[in-house]
């Protein structure tokens, strides 16, 4: 595996094991670049910066949807990648491959109604409005969608005209390689895509602090993003944040418990739960309370959980002994202030970072669980008796990601859609995101938006043109 800058594979003289988190065994070495390589790849991120973005935008689209081509083609090889270093269900990750080669056309085909305006003014002037690339991109994404959030920013920053040097996770580097083999092998100019790996906080200190590049775009948790955030603002720099949520799940008394349980159970537990808008708290109506956790128990109960290569498995490991770790201090906690484990509670008896699925019932509000996003595979549900209690008990966090709602009535729904204090809402499933249409967050789970026409606005600059004609 090597650095990918200027256009040339680059081999670094230090590097870090990458772990099968199924079998905890060593599957390659992840390079990490110096201070040296960041220079080289931010000059050629201006370089081919300037090229790219001089490229007809009919070239560009074809080059992009020439490589979502490739990546679907590969979806198989790469999903196997993804498995093998983070852990989902293979059927996940070639999921999760297909999806984002859509995502990439989307952009793709969006960005050529990147239109400005003119502005009706005076007979001598034309006033217009245009948008342009905003320049070089600095971007770092987190392990748990090796695919989904560096592809997220690759897309956006390359459809809008950007180039950009990505510092994917060094826990999760295969599948960001081969997301830029498909690139590379579409004829993407040299300089304008960039893939590093290194020490994190060196790295983007580094980046960010470098007067060449014109957007910070981070996916992590809170406490990273601020750090990053600060840091670009300190350089007036605009950022993206996408930062982690901890979403409630209200279910009113009118809801089926049981198709509200099902979705429930596998939002919740896809990914092992290592998803920043997986539902994490349960708020259930006093009424349908025994029948929700009863499917929700049933449900859990079908879980495969093993290596996500093995036919059949629907739950992998956790990606890496950090969340294992605070699994296991989240249950204690609960356990500690009253909460029953109706299943689950505990690592798994075998190699690997096996949690299993987990539901608690009874848990107080001022247990960890309830207070702190989980990323993983526990679920606490607790009951409520008002409809406003619920929702101030789902507001009372920093957190404003996602949100979801189960209700028949359409007036409960549309009070849950303006009560909610969340970027992402779905009422009555679970679905995940889409393309076309715009995912981020509030509060503290950060500023920007990812996907849908939205997506484009944080890689383009507005300039206002007011020409006045002269012969
Ligand atoms: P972490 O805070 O150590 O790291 C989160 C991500 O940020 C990792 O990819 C890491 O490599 C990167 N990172 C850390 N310090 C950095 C720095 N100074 N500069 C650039 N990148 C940096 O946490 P973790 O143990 O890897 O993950 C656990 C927590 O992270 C979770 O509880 C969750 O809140 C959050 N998280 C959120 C998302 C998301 O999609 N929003 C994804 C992964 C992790």
């Amino acid at each position: 595996m090597n650095l990918y800058i200027d256009g040339r594979w680059v081999a670094a003289p230090d590097s870090a094991p990458v772990l099968d988190p199924a079998t905890e065994e060593i599957i390659g070495m992840v390079p990490l670049a110096g201070a040296d390589h960041l220079d080289q790849a931010v000059a050629a991120a201006v370089r081919g910066g300037r090229v790219w973005r001089d490229t007809p935008i009919a070239d560009r689209t074809r080059i992009l949807l020439t490589a979502a081509g490739l990546l679907t083609s590969r979806a198989d090889q790469v999903a196997r990648v993804m498995t093998t270093e983070q852990g989902k269900p293979l059927a996940e990750a070639k999921g999760e491959v297909l999806r984002v080669a859509g995502a990439l056309r989307w952009d793709a085909e969006d960005a050529r109604r990147a239109y400005g305006r003119i502005i009706p003014s005076a007979g001598d002037t034309v006033l217009s409005v245009r948008h342009e690339p905003i320049g070089p991109v600095a971007a770092f994404t987190p392990w748990n969608f090796p695919a989904g959030s560096p592809m997220r920013k690759i897309a956006g920053a390359l459809s809008a005209g950007c180039s950009i040097v990505i510092k994917a996770s060094e826990e999760t580097p295969g599948t960001a390689v081969e997301i830029v083999r498909c690139f590379a092998d579409a004829g993407l100019p040299a300089g304008a895509l960039n893939l590093v790996f290194g020490d994190p906080a060196t790295v983007s200190r580094h980046l960010i602090a470098s007067p060449d590049i014109r957007l910070v775009a981070f996916t992590g948790s809170i406490p990273v993003g601020k750090l990053l955030a600060s840091q670009a603002g300190a350089a007036m720099k605009p950022s993206l944040m996408e930062l982690g949520g901890h979403a409630p799940v209200i279910v009113c008394a009118d809801a089926d418990p049981a198709s509200a349980a099902r979705a429930a159970v596998a939002a919740k537990f896809a990914n092992a739960g290592q998803v920043c808008t997986s539902p994490s708290r349960f708020l259930v109506h006093r009424s349908v309370y025994d029948g929700f956790v009863a499917e929700f128990l049933s449900a859990t109960a079908g879980i495969v959980v093993g290596n996500g290569l093995d036919d059949g498995v629907t739950m992998g490991p956790l990606a890496n002994p950090r969340r294992l770790k605070a699994m296991e201090e989240f249950v204690a906690d609960a356990v500690s202030r009253g909460a029953t484990v109706e299943t689950g509670g505990r690592r798994l008896d075998r190699p690997g970072f096996f949690f299993a699925p987990t539901v608690l019932t009874g848990v107080p509000g001022d247990a960890l669980i309830m207070r702190e996003e989980p990323f993983g595979p526990i679920a606490p549900i607790t009951a409520f008796d008002d409809l406003d209690e619920a929702l101030a008990i789902a507001n009372s966090l920093p957190y404003g990601l996602a949100a979801y709602g189960f209700t028949r009535s359409s007036k409960t729904a549309e009070k849950l859609i303006s009560g909610f204090e969340a970027g992402i809402l779905s009422i009555n499933h679970c679905g995940g995101s889409v393309h076309e249409a715009p995912s981020g967050g509030v509060k503290q789970s950060g500023y920007g938006r990812e996907g849908g026409p939205e997506g484009l606005e944080a890689y383009l600059i507005t300039k206002r043109v007011s020409h006045l004609l002269v012969d």
